[in-house]
């Protein structure tokens, strides 16, 4: 079962194929990256020991081809390919081409994420396996799901059997919306997922989202690392993760462990693995396995002092799953995302013309960016994770704020300022978490101004640099359009200006 790897082709791109280059290189491993056009000069490109050029800008002729990276593997010789998140990672049509081509998936095997990956057929196995989930039914006939909200009561949502990633999540409040609701849930699913099957559960009121990690072997055992809170979100995506979860008692989080690893040995599964539960009160319900690994995974490294990408490297080759150590202090992370806090959070594209990257003792910056990088409107817009380790929560959440404030960054507009007011509030500090935590304390968000003079001092120190030094051939620009200045760029600082 034991299978010496040698080079790893990296599926992905950004802070993920960075971040999973650097764990190849300590596993020993030769590394390949695959890349768009639009991505010819991103640091993971430049951090492999080889680049192959997979197809143009759009995702689904260059990062979700599956033939192209496979002739990519083949044609670099690499022997193991890791997809990251996002992209191909959860298809199993791609673990099988590796299969096929005689080369190692790093992730569990296409049969294990082709029955997790639906999620009707993920909750058909909790429920065999004797886990609870959210009261819920498939949809499949009206009058049936009728009969049934009636009885488990208003409000409800609506998710596709194949949806992700928030996507094709629709909440129905009162039963005059049902039907309609359900048409257009199941036209939405048909058109983003290319599987119309839709399924109904009871809305929870007030939850927390808890999760567990586990890995799995090929040697049958499944072992468990600890929780991660990932309760702070905005329109159902995470934007603070955290480890452990604040205020869960140990019982709680033995039955919750206990549940995830039923579940993950009920389905067979092999390497890195996430079972995401939602907990209200003393009753905690299942709701789908992410069967990768996860952008948030970094807290549970900080805490179990591990290097999840090595375990999964060691898991493909045929080793052990690791003797989990005993979890110490407490990690947050927080999503940099490129995206306009004041405008409804809609994304943001530009070229970073300058970067402040925090630093110090357990603070983990893992991004791409750099100076003079540019932020296309072609994929998603994490700019990178910011994570803060501290003997307890509320060390880790200080460094964290104070890390936000020595982050800067000009050119991108973006939500840290947003982030760092989320993190230094008292209901954060309280930690009062729900999935309503957003909606609740945080809905008309504004920048305050210490955000605006921090800002207009670092576009003050970028300015007294070399601004010449900011690459000319930035972003192609529409036919007709001009070049305008640097400073065009510096939107918040023009807007801010404008408001002082
Ligand atoms: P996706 O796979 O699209 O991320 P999930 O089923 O994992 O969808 O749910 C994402 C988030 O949506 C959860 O963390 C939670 O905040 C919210 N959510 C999902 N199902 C429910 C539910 N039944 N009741 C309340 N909130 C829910």
């Amino acid at each position: 079962m034991e299978r010496r790897l040698t080079k790893l082709l990296v599926a992905n791109r950004g802070e993920i194929a960075l971040r999973i280059i650097r764990s190849a290189r300590l596993f020993g491993l030769k590394t390949v990256a695959v890349y768009s056009a639009a991505d010819a000069k991103s640091a993971h490109v430049g951090a492999a020991d080889e680049a192959i050029l997979i197809g143009p800008a759009e995702a689904a002729k260059s990062y979700l081809d599956i033939a192209a990276i496979i002739a990519a593997a083949k044609h670099s010789g690499a022997d193991a390919i890791h997809p990251g998140y996002g992209f191909l990672s959860e298809r199993p049509e791609f673990a099988q081409a590796a299969a096929d081509a005689q080369i190692v998936f790093v992730g569990p095997r296409p049969e294990v994420m082709a029955a997790l990956g639906d999620k009707v057929a993920a909750r058909r196995i909790a429920v065999a396996a004797g886990v609870p989930v959210v009261p819920g039914i498939e949809a499949a006939e009206i009058s049936a799901t009728r009969e049934y909200a009636a009885l488990v009561g208003y409000p409800l949502v609506i998710k596709a059997a194949a949806g992700g990633g928030g996507r094709g999540m629709r909440v129905v409040a009162e039963a005059a919306q049902l039907e309609s609701a359900l048409g257009a849930a199941a036209r939405e699913a048909a058109a983003a997922f290319g599987d119309g099957r839709i399924f109904v559960e009871k809305y929870l009121a007030h939850p927390r989202h808890i999760e567990i990690q586990f890995l799995g072997d090929n040697h049958g055992a499944v072992v468990a690392l600890g929780e991660r809170d990932c309760s702070i979100q905005r329109r159902h995506q995470k934007i603070i993760e955290e480890s452990p979860a604040p205020g869960l008692t140990d019982q709680m989080r033995a039955k919750i462990i206990g549940a995830a690893l039923k579940l993950a040995r009920a389905a067979h599964y092999t390497n890195a693995g996430t079972a995401e539960f939602l907990v209200e009160g003393d009753d905690f319900y299942f709701l789908e396995v992410n069967a990768r690994l996860q952008v948030e995974h970094p807290v549970t490294e900080m805490r179990f002092g591990c290097d999840l990408v090595c375990e999964q490297l060691r898991i493909a080759s045929g080793g052990k799953a690791p003797e989990p150590a005993a979890p110490r202090g407490a990690a947050i992370e927080c999503r940099i995302n490129a995206e306009d806090p004041e405008h409804d959070f809609r994304p943001a594209t530009g070229t970073v013309l300058h970067l402040s990257v925090p630093g110090g003792p357990g603070v983990r910056f893992d991004s791409h960016l750099a100076r003079g990088a540019e932020v296309t409107p072609w994929y998603d817009g994490l700019l990178g994770k910011l994570v803060c380790y501290g003997a307890n929560r509320e060390e880790a959440r200080v460094r964290l704020v104070n890390a936000l404030g020595e982050f800067a960054l000009l050119g991108v507009t973006n939500n840290a300022a947003y982030l760092r007011d989320i993190v230094a509030s008292g209901q954060f500090r309280d930690a009062k978490l729900s999935t309503h935590f957003i909606d609740s304390f945080f809905s008309g968000w504004e920048i305050g101004k210490s955000e605006i003079d921090a800002a207009i001092v670092a576009a003050a120190i970028t300015a007294g640099g070399a601004m010449g030094d900011i690459p000319s051939d930035g972003p192609a620009l529409p036919a007709g359009a001009e070049r305008r200045s640097p400073w065009d760029d510096l939107k918040n600082f023009e807007l801010w200006g404008s408001r002082r």
